[in-house]
């Protein structure tokens, strides 16, 4: 089993690392976030303990990246002191799991262990069709590093269409996730909204992402159009 320890504190670092050579893990250092970020994505790990605080790089943005790169490989994060960090933080941005320094080694282990057994699922954190992403947890909506603002009603759509994107997803259906399902209105309300995202997702960089299959509903190309 590899593991990857990415920790500034270069006595704890050396200490993990000692501790779970002992326990018969392989283990890498990293002193920074960059060289974490670098080995994590160029290593084959079993598994990274990632401190939060870290020069260069903090480790929610190591996690991050990984994430948005596809690299599911479990995290547990650790944090200087409690409360500094929220740890639903952590989670949301792709960490497995979440350890408040100063921690217990057995605990550490422990927690380490359960991870592993667990091991990587494919847990997608941000939305991706091509070059179109969508975090459901900062809300951010981008075209390649081109950032677009939505209305909660157009990015509530748009993250609709992207979870079943290549699919064609009904009008009916549309209407009873985006609105509601006692929803009274025009049904052309999803046409209407529809538009406007195009005017924000695809117009302005020659894309046709979107596309109505018509008497039917909607399509989001899976490659982002
Ligand atoms: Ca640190």
């Amino acid at each position: 089993m590899k593991v990857l320890v990415v920790e500034d504190e270069v006595r704890l670092a050396r200490a993990l690392r000692r501790g779970l050579e002992a326990e018969g893990f392989s283990v890498d250092l990293a002193h920074d976030g960059h060289e974490g970020l670098h080995l994590a994505l160029e290593g084959d790990y079993d598994a990274l303990v990632l401190d939060v605080m870290l020069p260069g790089l903090s480790g929610y943005r190591v996690c991050q990246t990984l994430r948005a790169a596809s690299n599911w490989v479990p995290v547990l994060m650790l944090s200087a002191k409690d409360g500094e960090y929220d740890e639903a933080d952590g989670l949301d941005i792709g960490a497995d799991d979440y350890l408040t320094k100063p921690f217990s080694y057995v605990v550490l282990v422990a927690r380490l262990r359960a991870l592993l057994r667990r091991g990587a699922p494919e847990r997608p954190v941000v939305l991706a069709a091509g070059d179109l992403t969508l975090d459901p947890a900062t809300r951010a909506v981008r075209r390649g590093e081109d950032e677009i603002a939505l209305t909660p009603r157009e990015f509530a759509l748009l993250e609709l269409l992207m979870r079943r994107r290549g699919e064609v997803v009904p009008k009916s259906q549309i209407l009873g996730g985006v609105w509601d399902s006692h929803y009274s209105g025009d049904p052309n309300v999803v046409e209407v909204y529809v538009g406007y995202l195009r005017r924000k997702v695809d117009t302005p960089f020659g894309r046709r992402a979107l596309e109505t299959v018509r008497g039917v509903g909607y399509r989001l190309a899976a490659d982002g159009g």
